[in-house]
């Protein structure tokens, strides 16, 4: 179990499965940048996270609900939890907007079941499914949390704490993501990877700090 202080953001699993030097910069170093994807996806979360409540005759809809998990140590807020009524009890569903398409990779499909297991923490009713909405092809994507999804989320997060609690930003590893990063001018992943080793870059620095520090075999007026 963690503890109030120690609850991280649910959005930084996202980061932490698309880059760990991402999720380092953003939520170590308190780096951020806009680019055209991360400003659609505000603007599309802005219009959802209005507030507010609906009802309809068996579904409830809440809109952006605020989450947390101590198992998992997160925190954060879902865009939309509908509740869905069967025999008599009101199920959470969580539904999440995201801009673009669906994903080969588990980023979308990790947040969502994060969201799950924290509505089911907080209400003790299982959760076993719910939905993204993606904005592209305007169309919703219904999840299921299945014990490998559970799995994923679960070592995620403890991945994202132990990265959190090292404090260390790791070295950026050059690939096609970063064409689509906000961080990639800070980043400069192309500088850094094209190193021929991490162990170089790392002596090249060294020595460069070498160069600059005081001579201590020099005396004044030499
Ligand atoms: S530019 Fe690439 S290596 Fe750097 S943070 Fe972004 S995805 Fe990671």
């Amino acid at each position: 179990m963690y503890t109030e202080e120690t609850l991280l953001p649910i959005s930084a699993l996202q980061h932490i499965i698309f880059c760990e030097r991402q999720c380092a910069l953003i939520h170590i170093e308190g780096i951020w940048t806009e680019n055209l994807f991360t400003a659609e996806g505000k603007i599309l979360h802005e219009r959802v996270d209005s507030g507010g409540a609906e009802s309809r005759k068996n579904i409830k809809t809440a809109y952006s609900v605020a989450l947390k998990s101590l198992s998992l140590g997160l925190t954060g807020k879902a865009d939309v939890v509908e509740y869905h009524k069967n025999i008599g009890k009101w199920i959470p569903f969580p539904v999440e907007y995201k801009r673009g398409r669906s994903k080969i990779a588990n980023c979308d499909r990790v947040q969502l079941c994060a969201q799950a297991m924290c509505l089911e923490e907080m209400t003790e009713t299982v959760v076993s499914e719910g939905a993204i909405f993606y904005a592209k092809p305007r169309r919703r994507e219904g999840i299921v949390f299945d014990e490998s999804l559970r799995h994923e989320t679960i070592e995620t997060a403890k991945r994202l704490h132990d990265l959190i609690n090292s404090g260390i930003t790791p070295l950026p590893q050059y690939n096609r993501r970063c064409e689509s990063c906000s961080l990639v001018e800070i980043c400069m992943p192309k500088r850094i990877s094209n190193r021929s080793s991490v162990k170089d870059y790392l002596e090249k620095a060294v020595n460069d700090i070498g160069h600059c520090a005081p001579n201590p075999a020099r005396r004044y007026g030499d």
